[in-house]
């Protein structure tokens, strides 16, 4: 129970600096006005591109939280979703949204 409540905090956590990473990504990409210089028009557009997929990643990222703290929910947060097995503690600690133990993580690697 104390290591539901440690890893719920802290995938808690990482949700609210991924929101807050989305939130600055979104806040750049529409930024005030285009610069009336062509050039930098299209060096922005580039950048914006770029902030595009750092942004599409956070959100990925953030739908693994969710999973990971639906599974905390229903008591099946330390199962590997693939064999049942228990994953460690310790690879919680390194990566507290993974659902698989690391035999089945290596697998699909
Ligand atoms: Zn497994």
């Amino acid at each position: 129970m104390q290591d539901t409540m440690y890893f719920k905090n802290k995938l808690e956590d990482l949700k609210s600096q991924l929101h807050s990473r989305i939130h600055s990504i979104e806040k750049d990409i529409k930024h005030e006005g285009l610069s009336p210089d062509w050039t930098d028009q299209a060096s922005e557009r580039e950048n914006d591109m770029v902030l595009d997929t750092l942004g599409h990643n956070a959100e990925i990222e953030l739908l693994k939280i969710d999973a990971a703290l639906d599974r905390l929910a229903v008591g099946e947060y330390e199962l590997c979703s693939a064999c049942g097995d228990n994953i460690p503690k310790a690879r919680h600690e390194l990566l507290p949204f993974t659902t698989l133990c690391v035999h089945c993580a290596k697998k699909i690697e």
